[in-house]
């Protein structure tokens, strides 16, 4: 890894301002490997998952990152040029501005739950800034990882991007290298032993964590129209995905309304589970157990647990399929109100004021996701401007995170930093505060001996 490095901060030396075409030429080439590879890495994805619906692998990793890398490069030419800062009357006129430098060689450590996208838009943004990268990808997807591997070494020098694969051993070595910036997506646990590592090298780091994501129902808001949205934000990847609504606030008098809703309605978008090719497997028999898990303590605890397919809950079949499930009547102490689901099962609270559900949201860590349903301008506003979380979406789920022009990342616990668009640019470049003197100056009046000059600016300053 050490070599690699060494390698790619060598050309980076050698050409360390790359230009517009050359940063163009390299999102060319990333685009064209994803458009004619999208079979194969779908077929790849899938089977590191035991199944994976081919739909929800082009939307979010083949779809999403084309469209990332149109946006991009249209974009590119406008985020490079340099910025004018004004400068104050007494240093006219002399002139200021901003320079977006690449900072050098950038690590990307990434999870499995969209394995190729993860990987493949951090890289995006450290590319489009000028940078090279490195890049760890997860172990629990290792097809994916060595697909990704092999492809990217295809269309890319190893000096330019370089792909590592291996398991939590590799990645802890990886993240004690000397990059000049690192962004590490997966859990909270992880990010805070990747910052103490970056810490002793003073690499900087974007952290994309995870954390439990609340949905706000308000109380007149449309429950059939709710229900839809949340679970087509809920069941994408079987619920494994960072942004996922984790549990849902409603008040107390509909939970029983919403739960009959939401029942129904997941099983019309999905009439059946084990045979259903739109429905994402679990992604490991330890996650298996762990979300079993999760719904015996709840049920041990006192929950209820509502079985959408009862008929799927014994099946035979051995693929990691977990039926869907709400689980009402939970409690704090429960292990399922602690930990991110990151499954099918969804959790509804009732409330019973709306002060109420925003304390129970801002009694516990920053969610890197939060989401509202409501249409009264007075409860939005006071939500957007009181709670604070990583990102938001007002009225549906998951759709801030495809929206080009808006950051993504969490706050506190949920992450550190942000990227996508110009805010990845921005997150993998320096910004340089430039002062350009001019030759028709003042600058003498501060040169010693000091004497009434000074004094002069002095008293203009003060
Ligand atoms: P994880 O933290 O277990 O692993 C992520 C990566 O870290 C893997 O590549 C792994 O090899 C590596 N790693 C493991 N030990 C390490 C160490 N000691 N030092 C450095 N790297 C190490 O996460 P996961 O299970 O792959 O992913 C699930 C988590 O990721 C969830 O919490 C989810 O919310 C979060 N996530 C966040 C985002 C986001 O954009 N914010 C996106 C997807 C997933």
């Amino acid at each position: 890894m050490k070599t690699i490095l060494d390698k790619q901060r060598a050309a980076f030396k050698a050409n360390p301002n790359p230009s517009l075409a050359q940063r163009l030429d390299w999102l060319d080439r990333l685009a064209g490997m994803i458009s004619q590879n999208a079979q194969t890495i779908s077929a790849t994805i899938s089977e590191d998952f035991g199944h994976r619906s081919t739909i929800e692998t082009r939307l979010a990793d083949i779809a999403a990152l084309l469209t990332e890398i149109k946006h991009t490069k249209k974009h590119l030419g406008k985020w490079m040029q340099p910025e004018k800062r004004p400068t104050a009357l007494q240093f006219k006129p002399a002139r200021n501005e901003v320079r977006y430098m690449p900072k050098g060689v950038a690590g990307i450590i990434s999870p499995w739950n969209y394995p190729f996208q993860l990987a493949i838009s951090p890289l995006i943004a450290a590319l489009s800034a000028g940078n090279r990268a490195m890049i760890k990808p997860s172990e629990l997807t290792p097809r994916t990882s060595e697909l990704t591997k092999k492809l990217l070494g295809e269309i890319f020098d190893e000096d330019l991007v370089a792909v590592i694969t291996g398991g939590p051993d590799v990645a802890q070595a990886f993240s004690t290298l000397e990059f000049d910036h690192m962004l590490f997506t997966g859990s909270t646990k992880v990010g805070a032993f990747v910052m103490q590592a970056a810490a002793k090298n003073l690499t900087p780091v974007t952290l994309e964590l995870g954390g439990k994501s609340p949905v706000i129902i308000d109380h007149d808001y449309a429950l059939q129209t709710a229900a839809e949205r949340i679970l087509s934000g809920k069941m994408l990847n079987a619920g494994q995905t960072c942004i996922a609504p984790d549990y849902i606030l409603a008040p107390r008098k509909s939970i029983k309304a919403l739960s009959q809703k939401l029942a129904k309605t997941c099983r019309k978008f999905y009439p059946s589970i084990h045979d259903n090719d739109d429905f994402t497997a679990i992604i490991s028999e330890g996650h298996y157990k762990r979300l079993s898990g999760l719904v015996d303590d709840a049920r041990k605890k006192g929950a209820n647990i509502i079985d959408i397919y009862p008929e799927e809950e014994k099946s035979d079949s051995n693929v990691r399929k977990m039926p869907p499930k709400l689980v009402t009547n939970v409690t704090p102490d429960m292990d399922i109100m602690q930990e991110e689901i990151f499954g099918p099962l969804l959790p509804l609270v009732p409330y019973d004021s709306l002060d109420d559900a925003l304390e129970f949201v801002r009694e516990r860590e920053h969610p890197l996701a939060l989401y509202l349903f409501s249409d009264n301008k007075i409860v939005v506003e006071r939500t957007m401007n009181e709670a604070l979380a990583g990102d938001m979406s007002v009225n549906d789920t998951l759709m801030h995170i495809t929206q080009n022009d808006l950051p993504f990342g969490g706050v506190g616990k949920s992450g550190i930093g942000a990227y996508h668009g110009h805010d990845g640019f921005k997150t993998f470049s320096h910004a340089k505060g430039i002062f350009r003197q001019s030759k028709l100056n003042s600058r003498k009046m501060l040169f010693p001996p000091y004497g009434k000059a000074i004094e002069r600016v002095l008293g203009f300053l003060s």
